[in-house]
């Protein structure tokens, strides 16, 4: 993640993205602080209407830095974890 406090403009980031990606390497935004992305993707996928029917569940992905994952998450909760040491 980088340490700069501006954030990069949607061009600025595409054009990142398209250096890596003609250096052989991923690229992505974090959609968290909008830098982005070139080693240790790691993608947040969203799955709607996960407790209905599989037909009418969607499911999308979105590229981050693990560290802004955390940062605006918090630590995960293992939940069933949790109802084993109740
Ligand atoms: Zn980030």
């Amino acid at each position: 993640m980088s340490k700069s406090k501006d954030k990069l403009s949607p061009e600025q980031a595409v054009a990142q993205i398209r250096k890596a990606v003609a250096a052989g390497r991923v690229g992505f935004q974090c959609c968290f602080c909008r830098e982005v992305v070139i080693d240790d993707v790691t993608a947040v996928v969203l799955i709607t209407h996960w407790n209905g029917p599989r037909e009418n569940q969607r499911e999308q992905q979105w590229f981050c830095h693990a560290e802004c994952f955390t940062k605006t998450t918090g630590e995960p909760v293992n939940a069933l974890k949790e109802k084993t040491n109740a």
